[in-house]
């Protein structure tokens, strides 16, 4: 329920603090909050969750020439957590794109929000208006009224129909959908267009005892999706004209907040400074290991469990517990930091910022390592918090008292799980360069600062620092010796 979060920040009752040692200030980032940004408005939008939910990430655009010479900009943009369209027999899963054409000028000429409509995961994540290839669905254009301005039907990459400008909003089904293919194509028959009832349900919470606790659902509207179907696909699953999709109420924004909430429970919140490099990085560490799976042992089709993808899998499953990352300024000489607040409701949210410098300047398998170990001090909050009783928390906080601190007992803990989070890079990695390369890179940080550390023979503190420094960090730019690839060679 993290649409609470910009309420009750002021609420929270305390605030800790840890970080991750590194260098120097070096490279400017790129700030591209921008004129497009200011331009972009869905308060006329029809539909009620794009138009409270549409987050679009204006931090990295993509420039590109359309078919007819068009200087384009394409946004990525998601409604929540990307919750699917839900349906009785097929769900379809949904991403969005916002696209600007621009004039000569650089000034934005005209939005058109781009949503992608796919029964087929895979075939969605690659998906974008500038680069379809591969693609199984549907994509939507619509202006920033709402009104479907264009629809498109891909089959594997392959424009299959198009209806440019259809009639918004039928109330029937398929009687009433535009049938609408290219002029020669040869599989015009091949699907046509139907409109997908949506019902929009509100979900009401009760605040009881300091918890929000579901209460009910009220039926808010039905809006009209048009989907496109094939139809000479023999057992090809059809739409389910059953959908539904929930807005939370109260409004999901804050008060004074231009947050978004999902409609369903999201648990690791990505913030709109993530770029899609370290959004990907984010989504591999969630993955399960599937290294050892290659016996066809049906236990091992399902990966095995690491480090990053448990606590990850722990905060998108945990009701209380958030976790949200983003990137922004670090301080000085830091690679990333770890923040936690919580209020009254019980709810604690752990706040891991990447700096962005360091985001600029280190390799993808270095900004992997620093995610796991922030993650680790998420992981180490809620141990303390949730589990006090356990024995890890009971070392945790004799750890404090120990060393004064809370940042010094995270790390000297850490200490213990250097090869656990080796591997959980490794397994990130999928295994490419030897077990300690990973264990060397999982030093990092403060962990450097304990005494654990100090009685590392010396090699291995040479080889630690060296491999710290070849990946890159905060004040210095990976060198030719990284074994990683940066995001912006990509
Ligand atoms: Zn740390």
């Amino acid at each position: 329920m993290k649409k609470y979060f910009l309420t009750y920040l002021l609420v929270s009752t305390f605030l800790l603090f840890q970080s991750c040692l590194d260098d120097d200030i070096s490279g400017v980032y790129q700030k591209t909050e921008s004129i497009y940004q200011k331009g972009f408005s869905l308060e006329a939008f029809e539909d009620p969750i794009i138009r409270e939910y549409l987050a679009v990430d204006w931090s990295s655009p993509v420039e590109f020439t359309d078919v007819d010479g068009t200087m384009l900009y394409e946004f990525d943009a998601q409604v929540g957590n990307g919750t699917p369209l839900e349906g009785q027999s097929l769900t379809l899963a949904q991403k969005y794109s916002v696209v600007v054409s621009k004039a000569v000028d650089g000034s934005p000429l005209e939005y058109k929000l781009v949503r992608f409509l796919s029964n087929d995961n895979g075939s969605l994540a690659s998906v974008s208006y500038r680069d379809k290839a591969d693609f199984t669905g549907t994509v939507i254009c619509y202006n920033l009224k709402g009104r479907t301005e264009m629809l498109e039907g891909y089959q594997q990459g392959v424009l299959k129909a198009v209806s440019k400008d259809p009639v918004e909003g039928g109330s029937s089904l398929a009687g009433k959908a535009p049938k609408d293919c290219l002029p020669d194509d040869p599989y015009c028959d091949g699907g046509f267009f139907v409109y997908e009832p949506v019902r929009i349900y509100k979900d009401w919470y009760n605040n009881r005892g300091n918890k929000w606790e579901y209460s009910n659902s009220t039926y808010v509207k039905t809006v009209f999706t048009q989907v496109w179907v094939p139809s000479n696909i023999g057992g090809a699953p059809r739409p389910a004209q059953n959908y539904h999709e929930h807005i939370d109420a109260p409004a999901p924004h804050a008060p004074g907040g231009t947050g978004h909430a999902s409609n369903h429970p999201k648990e690791i919140i990505l913030d709109k400074s993530v770029t899609p490099c370290v959004k990907e990085i984010i989504r591999k560490l969630q993955e399960k290991d599937l290294h050892n799976a290659t016996v066809p042992d049906i236990s091992q089709l399902t990966g095995t469990s690491h480090l990053s993808q448990t606590i990850l899998d722990l905060f998108k499953k945990s009701k209380n517990y958030h976790l949200t990352f983003k990137i922004g300024e670090a301080g000085t000489n830091k690679n990333a930091y770890t923040e936690i607040e919580s209020n009254r409701n019980g709810e604690f949210y752990f706040i891991v910022t990447l700096d962005e410098e360091f985001v600029e300047n280190g390799t993808q398998l270095v900004i992997a390592r620093t995610l796991i170990h922030e993650s680790m001090h998420a992981f180490l909050g809620y141990v303390s918090q949730e589990h006090f009783l356990s024995d890890s928390a009971k070392l945790l906080s004799e750890y404090n008292s120990t060393y004064g601190n809370r940042n010094t007992a995270d790390h000297v803990f850490m200490t213990e799980y250097v090869e656990a989070i080796g591997y959980s890079l490794a397994s990130w990695d999928y295994h490419s360069r030897d077990k300690e390369y990973y264990n060397n890179l999982a030093w990092s940080g403060e962990m450097l600062n304990t005494e654990a550390y100090r009685k590392l023979a010396d090699s291995t503190k040479t080889k630690i620092k060296n491999v710290n420094i070849a990946e890159g960090n905060a004040n210095t730019k990976a060198t030719s010796n990284a074994l990683g690839i940066k995001c912006k060679s990509l």
